[in-house]
């Protein structure tokens, strides 16, 4: 009996010591999209290192790397918008990468600006398009081409938009910010503020829906939200895409805004080298096509195709997009808040 016991412990050393020698990355993913399980299931197949996930929101991935300190277990972090990544950061939750090869696939405009000692502290990995949508039996498409038009007196009572201070409205908004200036900026702002259907609520999957519903006649949103209701089997997502009408705005001046979605190492990663791996992989062409056949967004290492058919039908093969390094839009992010503040945009 004692004998038997004793070899007992034995064997559960031995899986002890065998768990501990098991590679494993501890995720944090604002990544909210079910379709990202094939790319990571990519990953361990391709380098046997599990992958253990955290999901929450971005505020909420900040929240938790700054309350846990030098005890967070995160290996990398998962953001699904600049001005956060831009956040995290300026917040010293990262832990800054030396990468030749993320540093040749990833475009400078779509990472940090390096640091002194020539590493990069977030990178980004996919883009999406801030796009306007209308109601095509109702509002014609020249009044809706640019984003300047959404503040303007002719389109009163007409837009529907999530709230101001929602990630995806502060990198669009701090972008605009870029491009008019802040005095205009925040003139377009009150501009919006007064030609809104209904207050802000929901996120932009219920804009699309409201403006098919006839609530709202233009609703601002993300392409991909678009791409997957133009891709979805349900007949009801169906009649929403035949009703609305899509614009990527502005191609005749400083072209379309687009945000990124992207990752970087945690600050207190004990696993850098496998880290760095992890955000190798995902600049592959297979990661990049998943980000792009997956959830409908643009795949931004240099030279990956893809064929994606609401993407297509959506861009006509392409369209101009806005050329500002994107950090300009987490610098931009606290004048951009205390504007929505002073104008009421909620
Ligand atoms: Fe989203």
């Amino acid at each position: 009996m004692k004998k038997s016991l004793l070899s007992l412990t034995a064997l559960l050393l031995v899986a002890g010591a065998s768990t501990a020698q098991e590679q494993v990355l501890n995720i944090y993913s604002a990544r909210h999209y079910p379709t990202d399980e094939a790319l990571y299931s990519g990953f361990t197949k391709a380098t046997g290192i599990k992958l253990n996930r955290v999901d929450a929101d971005d505020a909420g991935i900040i929240a938790r790397l700054k309350a846990e300190g030098s005890a967070s277990p995160a290996d990398i972090i998962l953001l699904v918008d600049a001005s956060r990544l831009w956040r995290g950061e300026n917040d010293g939750l990262f832990q800054p990468v030396k990468s030749a090869l993320l540093d040749d696939a990833i475009p400078a405009q779509y990472r940090a600006k390096p640091t002194a000692t020539g590493e990069t502290a977030w990178f980004g990995f996919s883009t999406r398009a801030r796009v306007i949508v209308y109601d095509k039996t109702k509002v014609n498409k020249d009044d809706v081409d640019t984003y300047e038009e959404l503040g303007d007196p002719k389109n009163k009572g007409k837009l529907c938009i999530r709230s101001g201070s929602h990630p995806y409205n502060l990198s669009l908004f701090g972008a605009v910010t870029e491009h008019l200036g802040p005095v205009a900026a925040e003139q377009w702002l009150s501009g919006m503020v007064a030609n809104m259907a209904r207050a802000p609520k929901g996120g932009d999957t219920d804009q699309i829906k409201a403006v098919a519903a006839g609530e709202c006649a233009i609703a601002v949103t993300n392409s991909y939200y678009l791409a997957r209701m133009m891709r979805s089997q349900n007949p009801d997502d169906k009649a929403v895409t035949e009703r609305v009408g899509v614009v990527f705005p502005n191609q005749q001046s400083w072209g379309t805004h687009v945000n990124i979605a992207g990752g970087a190492m945690a600050r207190y990663s004990k696993n850098s080298a496998n880290a760095v791996k992890f955000l190798e992989y995902l600049a592959s062409p297979a990661a990049q096509e998943h980000f792009a056949n997956g959830n409908n967004e643009w795949p931004i290492a240099k030279g990956v195709k893809i064929n994606n058919p609401a993407l297509q039908a959506m861009t006509r093969g392409g369209f101009k997009s806005e050329t500002i390094p994107i950090s300009v839009v987490g610098m931009n992010q606290v004048k951009v808040q205390q504007m929505l503040d002073r104008v009421g945009f909620k």
